[in-house]
């Protein structure tokens, strides 16, 4: 674990990137333009609360090894965390927001628990606290460096948050890595941040499912969309720049290959756009190792957001610990090995070390 403050950093970890919901914000139809306004409004405001609430954030862990969840509702306002619906145990709510995400939260928790043996997202038993029903129609969910937050959508191109599993690993995934590697949420650092999300938050979704590398889906976002958009997700690992294309919301930005990197100001410095080529490199070594993605695959990436890496590391500092990692735990030259230079060289990067490595 490398020895830093976690609240220094400002990870912002809202999953509809800003350049969608400007988009939505142009939208001819007035509901859809208000909604869209009315979010981007408001996740601004929501960065401002965080980093006023930065210094008080750390006390949140307990010696529990257990898991500890608690789900507030919001009520349609915006004041956190709301009124307390169900905690750790309690009977199921007949609210289905309440539901998911109690259970999103607990397969999360169990699966950093039984395959890297985390406990929770601090690694020492942190309570995991979420809001459902945060404002009216709200279009995002985010990790707000405390808790998880979820909107409802509009219900004309957004679905209600919670529905989403991998969505629900994603966020909680933006605190493991606020904890370890601490990278700031800019650049190349920021897209290795989302990148860690959507691997774990996939990986979350694929060992809930028991699905092998090959038979999942690798999609983030699978059902936000309504039927309303031409959509399957809102990014693809396998395929990053395919998950959707639509005349109200726009294509799929993200780029599959070093040679499509975008240089842009917009989204912290693209981090929700570049993110597809480390996620391409990640889908290509877990398919060149086969089986299930979180135990060969998952575990070098895990052991390299822990110990490798470092605020300020970028896709190629990536790369080269994650090859690193699979010679530490698989062998020099082994297929594994072999199999991460690959994934890389795939995404245009070569593995460069100074111990001819
Ligand atoms: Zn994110």
């Amino acid at each position: 674990m490398t020895n830093h403050s976690h609240n220094e950093h400002h990870t912002c970890c809202f999953i509809i990137p800003p350049d969608i919901l400007t988009r939505l914000a142009e939208s001819s139809d007035r509901a859809t333009r208000s909604g869209a306004i009315d979010s981007l409004e408001l996740s601004a405001r929501m960065r401002g609360r965080r980093e006023a609430l930065m210094g008080i954030a750390v006390s949140m862990a307990v010696a529990a090894g257990t898991k500890r969840r608690t789900v507030y509702d919001a009520q349609n306002a915006r004041s956190l965390p709301g009124k307390l619906i169900r905690g750790e145990g309690d009977a199921r709510s007949k609210d289905t927001a309440v539901n998911e995400a109690y259970d999103g939260a607990g397969k999360t928790y169990d699966f950093f628990s039984k395959i890297y043996a985390r406990n929770s997202i601090d690694n020492r038993g942190m309570r995991l606290d979420s809001t459902v029903h945060f404002g009216r129609g709200y279009q995002n969910a985010f990790w707000d460096g405390q808790q998880m937050v979820y909107g409802d959508g509009d219900g004309e191109i957004f679905n209600r948050f919670t529905r989403s599993l991998d969505v629900i690993g994603h966020e909680l995934t933006h605190g493991v890595t606020e904890y370890e590697a601490g990278l700031v949420y800019e650049d190349q650092p920021g897209a290795l941040n989302e990148h860690f999300s959507d691997v774990f938050g996939s990986l979350v979704k694929q060992y809930a499912r028991k699905q092998t590398a090959a038979k999942a889906d690798w999609l983030i976002g699978v059902g936000l969309f309504t039927k309303h958009v031409n959509g399957t997700a809102i990014r693809s690992m396998k395929a990053p720049g395919t998950a959707y294309d639509d005349p109200q919301i726009g294509k799929d930005p993200q780029p599959d290959h070093m040679k499509k990197f975008v240089k842009t100001t917009s989204d912290h410095g693209g981090v929700h756009i570049n993110s597809g080529i480390p996620n391409k490199a990640f889908y290509e070594a877990a398919i060149r190792l086969g089986g299930n993605a979180w135990e060969k695959a998952g575990k070098i990436w895990y052991e390299t957001l822990c110990n490798r890496l470092n605020a300020r590391s970028n896709f190629q500092d990536c790369a080269n610990a994650t090859h690193d990692v699979a010679r530490q735990l698989y062998g020099l030259d082994s297929v594994e090995q072999r199999a991460i230079r690959e994934a890389w060289e795939a995404v245009g990067l070569k593995i460069s070390t100074t111990r001819g490595r």
